[in-house]
């Protein structure tokens, strides 16, 4: 296939936006690729922040970029991503060039941790103030699981309303592929 399959495409869009030396956010860490994947991106001099609610996810993670020697530009919070503004230094306000989000629940894990609507919602809101212009935020939707469809939808619904003189908002999905795979959103500030 030569078309961008969805979790490429996602990184695609994170090396557009980002370069040596930036301060990007991993807003649900997981098992921490994307955590590992944007620390490169980032460069020595650069910094991650992470983000998850499960102690799993950051241990797993701190072990993954531990290993990786790059635990001097990450930072790690066992904390909803809906407190990012609180976690994150004020010095970093319009410094943010990249984040992405990977909603639902950590593979592997009982599936009762989920991404929620209303925090997801605010958590790209307050990225959306907070970041660089021309920052991009990119979000997998997974809404194949148990509250998949209603978080799905009220996200789309957000980012429809949102003023196109604040963000661009590209959304990239296979339209025609069964068992609702993976699709994103990704937004870019003006
Ligand atoms: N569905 C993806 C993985 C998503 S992992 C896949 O299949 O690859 C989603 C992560 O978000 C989980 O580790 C979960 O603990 C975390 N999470 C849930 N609510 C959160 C919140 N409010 N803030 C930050 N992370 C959260």
């Amino acid at each position: 296939m030569k078309l961008d399959r969805i979790l490429p495409y996602a990184k695609i869009l994170l090396e557009k936006a980002v370069k040596h030396g930036d301060t990007v956010v991993d807003a649900t860490i997981g098992n921490g690729h994307d955590t590992l994947f944007l620390a490169n991106l980032v460069g020595e001099d650069g910094r991650v922040y992470g983000f998850d609610v499960q102690l799993e996810a950051v241990t797993a993670t701190e072990e993954l970029i531990r290993s990786n020697g790059l635990s001097n530009r990450v930072t790690l919070f066992q904390q909803g991503h809906e407190n990012l503004l609180t976690c994150i230094p004020q010095e970093e306000n319009g410094k943010i060039t990249g984040a992405i989000f990977n909603l639902g629940y950590l593979p592997g894990s009982d599936k009762s941790v989920i991404t929620k609507p209303n925090t997801t919602i605010s958590a790209v809101e307050q990225l959306l103030n907070f970041m660089a212009p021309e920052g991009i935020i990119v979000i997998v939707i997974y809404h194949g699981h148990t509250g998949g469809e209603i978080e799905r939808d009220s996200l789309l619904e957000y980012c429809n309303q949102l003023d196109q003189n604040l963000a661009h908002v590209l959304e990239y999905k296979f339209m025609n592929q069964k068992n609702n795979p993976p699709f994103i959103v990704a937004i870019e500030k003006r």
